[in-house]
């Protein structure tokens, strides 16, 4: 009897279980995998602005490799900053300034939000896109010179030694992005004051004999900017709790710098920036490669652009380990003359050796842009999207943006913020407009999101083609191969947080 009962309920569960599995397939038919039913939901969303939203917020997005450290924090988080650091807010045109702020036309960041709350607004407007109008009252004629002219504005906090608190905020909004990894490009004070050295130098186009002048100090200089970080990381983790083991949220976004030169300056200021940042990412791992900055219709940005270029060529020569993610065709038609925007990301490929592109917003006016195009998806060029920057700084966006020009053309893509506190976004909405104004789909954003780990500069060999690769848990082989590579690890990462999120979105029937 016990037996009989025992065999009759073990044969239920067989048919039960059989019945589930064939009941299962047939339902899972039009959508089988977690991955597909996402996709399924994600189309059903694909015209109500708020429900992708909240998709895409959760979604795993990889990471933010076009990103600047200055240009991150939100205005009200320089404002704290000022607050911190007794520097004032200038009236009645609103920038922070150094102290004594007890003169005409400078009152004290200290407390501005209770004692004036429209001046604390203003000065948020200020130093930012915030409610930016053209030619509005007092404002900039474009939101080009807006754009570039808030770094100005709020210069006074960002120079004041203020790398860690800008660290956490770029931290803190990764974090609640779920982007797990950010490369930023962020120069220690001592960049800049070589830069000033180089420029005191005075400059003969003989790159050989000013490195010769220049190269005894900059193992000192290197010390200078690699003691800088330390202190500006301790702040930042001081400041996130970051000490106690396992604390989620920021203190688990990884991040990595990029040094940068400044292409507005004379060139022995930048010619001396970018010797000491090819030897600061060749000393210290968390500089991972070398950016160029400013606007890149700057008067002396165009004129220098291809002394610029052999710069690089001459430098990468001498320290070949490193790697450049460069600004190249951040610019549009009518912004120049048609000859500057003809070069530019060719020369950045071809004579810097860039081994990234930041923007490529004209690679339709180049010439010879089909070859080009062709030469950076045979050579996995990538390209950082910055689709808000590009249509607040440049005016370009929906078609006339080049991103599904890259696509086609098979050239690696992913997307990026570029200075989200100065343009009031997040990568949440950069995602966003990729889908509403470019037309992007799930598996487009994913396959974004997982390159822009694949062409980040962490080191070490990837998880694609790996022992890891398809896998769920670790065996032996991927945990040992794993250890070995600091960018499989955040690979590894993202597909396990894709996992999670699939079976969180598509999973639940
Ligand atoms: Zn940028």
């Amino acid at each position: 009897m016990t037996m009989g009962g025992r065999k009759l309920h073990m044969l239920a569960i067989g048919l039960g279980l059989a019945a589930g599995l064939a009941g299962g397939q047939a339902l899972a038919a039009p959508a089988a995998t977690p991955e597909a039913r996402t996709a399924a939901r994600f189309d059903s969303l694909v015209h109500d602005r708020a429900q992708l939203r909240l998709f895409l917020r959760a979604m795993p997005k990889g990471g933010d490799l076009h990103n600047h450290l200055w240009g991150a924090p939100y205005a009200e988080d320089f404002l704290a900053m000022a607050a911190d650091d007794g520097l004032c807010v200038t009236v009645p045109r609103p920038a922070l300034a150094e102290g004594p702020c007890d003169m005409a036309g400078k009152v004290p960041a200290k407390g501005l939000a209770q004692r004036d709350p429209d001046l604390y607004a203003r000065t948020i407007d200020a130093l930012s896109m915030r409610n930016f109008t053209p030619g509005g009252d007092g404002a900039a004629a474009s939101g080009h010179d807006q754009f570039f002219s808030t770094f100005d504005r709020f210069a006074a906090a960002a120079a004041r030694n203020n790398i860690g608190p800008m660290l956490a905020a770029t931290r803190e909004m990764a974090a609640g992005d779920h982007v797990l990894y950010v490369e930023s490009s962020a120069n220690p004070e001592a960049l800049h004051a070589f830069g000033l050295v180089g420029q005191d130098l005075g400059w003969t186009d003989d790159f050989a004999a000013a490195l010769a002048v220049l190269q005894p100090r900059i193992p000192a200089m290197v010390a200078q900017a690699r003691a800088e970080m330390d202190a500006a990381e301790a702040q930042a983790d001081r400041r996130q709790g970051c000490a106690k083991p396992a604390k989620a949220g920021p203190c688990q976004v990884a991040v990595r710098y990029q040094a940068f030169v400044q292409r507005a300056q004379p060139p022995g200021f930048v010619f001396a920036q970018m010797a000491l940042a090819f030897a600061l990412v060749e000393a210290d791992p968390r500089f991972v490669g070398v950016n160029i900055v400013n606007p890149e219709d700057n008067p002396t940005a165009l004129a220098d652009y291809s002394l610029h270029m052999r710069m690089f060529q001459f430098l990468a020569a001498r320290h070949p380990t490193v790697k450049l993610a460069l600004h190249a065709g951040e610019l549009a038609p009518g912004l120049t003359p048609p000859r500057d925007l003809s070069f530019h990301i060719r020369e950045a490929v071809e004579i810097a050796g860039a081994r990234r592109i930041g923007h490529g917003v004209d690679i339709a006016s180049e010439a010879g842009a089909s070859a080009l195009l062709a030469r950076m998806a045979r050579d996995h060029v990538a390209v950082e999207i910055n689709l808000t920057s590009n249509d607040v700084i440049l005016g370009v966006k929906g078609s006339d943006h080049p991103l599904a020009l890259y696509r086609q053309a098979g050239v690696p893509v992913v997307l990026s913020t570029d200075d989200e506190g100065v343009s009031r976004i997040d990568m949440t909405g950069e995602y966003l407009r990729a889908a509403t104004e470019q037309g992007l789909r799930y598996g487009d954003l994913k396959a974004m999101a997982r390159d822009s780990l694949e062409y980040s500069f962490l080191p070490g060999a990837s998880l694609r083609g790996s022992v890891c690769a398809g896998r769920e848990a670790p065996s032996p082989a991927c945990a040992s191969f794993l250890a070995g590579s600091p960018k499989a690890q955040v690979q590894w990462r993202l597909e396990q947080d894709f996992a999670a999120f699939e079976r969180g979105v598509g999973g639940e029937r």
